[in-house]
């Protein structure tokens, strides 16, 4: 089975969570343009200077950047996987370039309130290494500051802070909610995972949209 999906969620809905397990459970890749940006960032070159005056700062990196960076990322994609888009689109200009690139088979959305999102990015850390997600109250590693997967050094992003965490928030609910309603509007099948609890298992959201991505009888 080959899906190509998007993840759809406000940071902090446990998007990243849900699609690495998606990808070790189903043959696909996972795309995160927020993890693309940070990976340029750490280079300090001149385009990373000038992606990271936005991305501090929880404000979209400029259209023609991200669709130039997601157009490569795709080309170099090995044939026959599918994909995880994960934080992209995030404006119907983008989900318009998609569609000629792509064709998006079902959209992954998670319905997380505010106050869970607060509480989850406020603990959250990621491994410097391979970019995988913890929480240092619920879904805590192994080993204090150590990636389970990798043993890479777990560190907590600059945006993750109560100020910008709020900012990325009205901006998800500004920006990316009309491009939720352009897919409904297009009528791709939608899977939402509505979460109403701290500490649901990520394994119980996963295997449900597991299960119902099967029922969409995907070649
Ligand atoms: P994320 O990890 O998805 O929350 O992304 C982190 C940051 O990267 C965002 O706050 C934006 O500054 C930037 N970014 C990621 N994806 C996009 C996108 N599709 N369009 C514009 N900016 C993006």
């Amino acid at each position: 089975m080959v899906v190509n999906a998007i993840i759809f969620g406000a940071p902090g809905s446990g998007k990243g969570t849900y699609a690495s397990r998606l990808k070790t459970k189903l043959r696909l890749e996972v795309i995160s343009t927020g993890d693309i940006f940070r990976e340029i960032l750490k280079k300090e070159t001149e385009f990373g200077k000038k992606v990271k005056q936005f991305v501090e700062k929880g404000l979209l990196v400029p259209d023609e950047i991200v669709n130039e960076i997601l157009r490569k990322t795709l080309s170099e994609l090995p044939s026959g996987k599918g994909i995880i888009l994960d934080g992209y689109p995030r404006t119907i200009a983008q989900a318009e370039i998609l569609k000629e690139i792509v064709k998006i088979e079902v959209i992954l959305l998670q319905n997380v309130p505010d106050w869970i999102i607060i509480e989850r990015l406020s603990s959250r850390r990621i491994c410097k290494n391979c970019n995988e997600v913890y929480n240092i109250r619920f879904l805590k590693p192994k080993i204090e500051g150590t990636c389970d997967k990798c043993g890479g050094q777990l560190y907590q992003r600059p945006d993750d802070t109560a100020e910008v965490i709020k900012k990325r928030i009205q901006l998800y609910q500004k920006m990316t909610s009309p491009i939720i309603d352009y897919y409904k509007e297009k009528k791709i099948p939608f899977i939402i995972s509505k979460i109403t609890a701290l500490d649901t298992p990520p394994e119980q959201i996963v295997e449900k949209i597991i299960e119902e991505i099967k029922k969409l009888n995907l070649a």
